[in-house]
């Protein structure tokens, strides 16, 4: 895997901006039962030297799969982040600036804490685990029969 490097020689000059991609294996969410990188890593970074070290920003997206939280199907959203700001300090005669674990770090920083494949998904049923989404179990009728008042019993009955 290329590494995203700056040379410090350059910037000494001017601003550098690198656009480029990462593979797949660049998020190393192996371990992640959750989330899985679904394609490469996008990036369009500027570096830029300002008093002491360097200023890096831009933007990097990926798009990733993921199992819902609600319904536990698999989905997939693109990961970004559009105002990426890394600031490094260089060190006496440093030439290399190797940003590529800031890059994954910052990136992994976005991912969701509870990826859910809509706003609106209505979930597991808790009590026959289905998936409400696709059919109205019985169960859920058993919900609303609960709510109604024990005295509805009474009006049926014949008090005369
Ligand atoms: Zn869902
Ligand atoms: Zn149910």
């Amino acid at each position: 895997m290329e590494p995203v490097l700056f040379y410090v020689s350059a910037l000494e000059k001017a601003p550098v901006t690198l656009k480029g991609t990462l593979p797949v294996e660049f998020l190393d969410l192996a371990e992640n039962d959750t989330f899985a990188a679904a394609g490469e890593t996008q990036y369009e970074l500027t570096g830029r030297m300002i008093s002491g070290g360097v200023l890096v920003s831009g933007c990097c997206s990926v798009d990733i799969s993921a199992a819902c939280g609600r319904c536990l199907k698999e989905f997939e959203f693109t990961l970004e982040n559009r105002r990426l700001q890394m600031f490094f300090e260089l060190s006496e005669a440093q030439e290399i600036l190797d940003v590529t674990e800031d890059l994954r770090a910052e990136l992994l920083l976005e991912l969701p804490m509870n990826p859910v494949c809509s706003e609106t998904c209505p979930g597991l049923c808790p009590v026959c685990g289905c998936d409400r989404s696709e059919k109205k179990c019985s169960c859920a009728a058993d919900d609303t029969a609960e709510k109604v008042s024990p005295w509805s019993a009474l009006d049926g009955l014949d008090l005369d």
